[in-house]
């Protein structure tokens, strides 16, 4: 898994995004365990955590996509590996 170009923004933006995804993944693992355990207050603070880090890596995700569009036109769309420099 890795960024298609070498821009800094991109880069941050996409770790910010993967790191994100990783959160999510392990406080749903948080969730299922709360809702086994039936810790009702756990599982009501494990859903919104969820829905705060949903709404972020979706911002994220419109951060990189409007980023890509005034950048890297180019590589907006080409999905190749080409250099997007001006
Ligand atoms: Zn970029």
């Amino acid at each position: 898994m890795s960024s298609p170009n070498q821009c800094r923004i991109c880069q941050k933006l996409f770790a910010d995004y993967e790191a994100a995804t990783i959160e999510w993944f392990r406080v749903q693992g948080q969730l299922r365990v709360a809702e086994y355990s039936r810790e009702r207050e756990a599982s009501d603070r494990i859903v919104a955590e969820l829905s705060e880090i949903a709404a972020r890596r979706h911002a994220l995700r419109e951060a990189m996509t409007k980023h890509e569009h005034e950048a890297h036109p180019r590589a907006a769309c080409a999905g190749s590996s080409e250099a997007a420099f001006e």
